[in-house]
């Protein structure tokens, strides 16, 4: 591991004034990709700003019935936050799904949003990945790609090329994009919220940026809007085992139905792209239709339309329909 300076700071301006100092330098929350990804020598910030004890690890109502969830919070202490529990289930239950006890016990609110990719060929230094190395290639396009992106992958870099097809790992950040969440940002040009559809990014030509962040901004909060009254809401995972495994596609939907006929909808796609997939085509079909399984089917497919699938992960298309439609029935005999 690179040799590097740890640094706590008394307060947040002053860990932005650190990093923005520190051209190479990272903020530190629980960790606990952060450090894994030192340790493969992946990162290799010279200065660490621990962040963990300066940002709030609170959960706190808003004016509006909304809640305002600190960066710090442990994701173990949000999934079991009881006003989270009652009012966005989604977001418990897609925390729930992630890592294992241990890991969600340290890892944090922040920190999680910004956790980088799982491709392998990402974290081991002696293959070509453009995310990690830019313009030494894309070892997942021919290689192993079975776990990687079906959508907006194929927009191309400056030599006609795909430039990176993996996805995005977090399970909170899918559900926070269906509730329509806000980041706030503290940093050196001053604060910033920023709608969590607009922080992660699809790579284009410069997949070694995940988010439109900039350096030396810092994650202070996460605010969820209310939903309206009569919105149930759900998060469906699938992956290889039961546990500790990242999703090969999950869904994160919340619904309201009213007199059989779909009023609002919000659903978002993990493990399908590079960014936690807002499913907005699917949302636009299904609005004023019928709550049925045939209305459901027809905005799995009209989303899935614009899936072009590489040449191992055909299977995700049929499976991320199947996981649409069956969660959105699921949620409707919900509000039964
Ligand atoms: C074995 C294993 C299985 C896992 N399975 C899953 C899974 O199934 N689903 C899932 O979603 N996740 C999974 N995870 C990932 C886990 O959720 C993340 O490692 C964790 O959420 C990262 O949070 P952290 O606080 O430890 O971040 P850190 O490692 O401390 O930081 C991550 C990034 O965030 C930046 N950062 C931290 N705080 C701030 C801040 N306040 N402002 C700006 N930047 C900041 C850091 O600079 C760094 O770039 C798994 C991890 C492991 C090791
Ligand atoms: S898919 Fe992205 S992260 Fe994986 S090897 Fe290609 S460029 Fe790197």
């Amino acid at each position: 591991m690179k040799e590097f300076r740890y640094e706590r700071a008394e307060d947040v301006a002053g860990a932005v004034a650190t990093l923005a100092a520190a051209p190479d330098g990272a903020f530190l929350g629980g960790g606990t990709n952060l450090v894994d990804l030192m340790k493969l020598g992946v990162a290799t910030p010279d200065v660490l700003v621990d962040v963990r004890r300066l940002t709030s690890a609170e959960v706190e109502e808003l004016p509006d019935g909304g809640l305002r969830i600190g960066a710090a919070v442990p994701n173990a202490d949000l999934a079991a936050d009881r006003r989270l529990r009652e009012r966005y289930p989604v977001l418990a239950l897609a925390l729930l799904s992630g890592a294992s006890g241990q890991l969600r016990n340290r890892a944090t609110t922040a920190g999680n949003l910004l956790q980088r990719t799982r491709c392998t060929y990402f974290t081991d230094v002696t293959k070509p990945c453009n995310k990690r190395a830019p313009g030494s290639g894309c070892g997942a396009l021919q290689g192993l790609h079975r776990n990687h992106a079906i959508v907006g992958q194929t927009i191309d870099g400056p030599d006609g090329a795909t430039t990176c097809v993996t996805t995005h790992p977090s399970d909170m950040a899918v559900a926070m994009v269906a509730l329509d969440a806000v980041v706030q940002v503290v940093g050196p040009d001053g604060d910033r919220s920023i709608p969590i559809g607009e922080l992660h990014r699809l790579p284009g030509d410069d997949p070694s940026r995940d988010t439109t962040l900039r350096h030396g901004e810092l994650i202070t909060a996460v605010d969820l809007p209310p939903l309206p009254a009569g919105t149930v809401s759900r998060y469906r995972k699938t992956r290889d085992r039961a546990s500790f495994a990242f999703a090969l596609v999950s869904v994160a939907a919340a619904l309201r139905v009213e007199d059989g006929v779909v009023r609002d909808v919000r659903l978002a796609l993990g493990g399908v792209a590079h960014k936690p997939w807002r499913a907005s085509t699917a949302e636009a079909v299904l609005r004023g239709l019928p709550a049925t399984e045939e209305s459901f089917a027809a905005a799995a497919r009209a989303e899935l339309d614009l899936a072009t699938p590489l040449r191992d992960n055909g299977f995700k298309v049929p499976l991320a329909k199947n996981l649409i439609t069956r969660t959105l029935l699921d949620l409707t005999e919900e509000t039964r």
